[in-house]
């Protein structure tokens, strides 16, 4: 076996402005594997909150959400490690979902949100299972058990208090969110043997949770 060579660590000192200078219009969305994915990103300085820069960085946020397309993006999935995502699941897209689907799920339409050094605490004891998938574990998904229903506070890019309880999908999107700060990633806590490729996961996720559990997750006797 050959050494494994290890690079310095994600610095401390992010420095926006010059990542700003050095980005493209649309960064890309880095991919598992990338260590800036699997470490814990830094709180917002308060100095930036309501500054050009973390207006710019917003900005590049959503739309490289939107382009994906996506219902969430955290900032360490274009490369930047600070706590914040943003998060918006539009109607028009909800409405192509069948009804009964929709209702399981608890799929409502969220208004674009934007956190800044938030929290998400589970709010009950209720979980919920479905498939999920991330923008950074491209082409796959699987089945994650997460709380129902979950409180979230922090701030936007304004410094503007925000606090919010949601249920269902938006309950779901925070989690996912919130992981991504903590360098955590679906993969981390899906069920692992429910994992699928994108071929088979629109057949999967019309499925109900009890017969991919049985068709995929328990595993067949001898
Ligand atoms: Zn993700």
């Amino acid at each position: 076996m050959s050494p494994q060579r290890e690079s310095g660590p994600v610095s401390s000192e992010f420095d926006l402005q010059v990542w700003l200078a050095a980005a493209t219009v649309l960064p890309p969305i880095v991919q598992a594997g990338d260590r800036v994915l699997r470490r814990r990103a830094h709180e917002v300085p308060v100095e930036l909150l309501g500054t050009p820069e973390l207006h710019s960085l917003v900005s590049i946020m959503i739309e490289a959400m939107r382009r994906a397309p996506g219902v969430g993006l955290a900032a360490p999935q274009i490369g930047v490690p600070l706590r914040l995502f943003v998060a918006e699941d539009q109607e028009e897209r909800i409405e192509q979902i069948p009804a009964e689907t929709r209702e399981e799920r608890g799929r409502v339409a969220l208004p674009l949100k934007v956190l800044v050094n938030p929290t998400v605490v589970a709010d009950g004891e209720e979980q919920a299972t479905f498939y999920e998938g991330c923008l950074s574990v491209r082409g796959y998904g699987a089945l994650v058990t997460r709380a129902h229903a979950v409180r979230v506070s922090g701030t936007d890019h304004e410094g503007r208090e925000v606090a919010l309880r949601l249920e269902g999908w938006p309950a779901r999107i925070m989690q996912h969110e919130m992981d991504h700060l903590e360098g955590m990633l679906y993969v981390d806590r899906m069920l692992t043997r429910s994992f699928a490729s994108e071929a088979e996961l629109a057949r999967l996720s019309a499925e109900p949770v009890e017969e991919v559990m049985d068709e995929l997750v328990v595993v067949p006797k001898r």
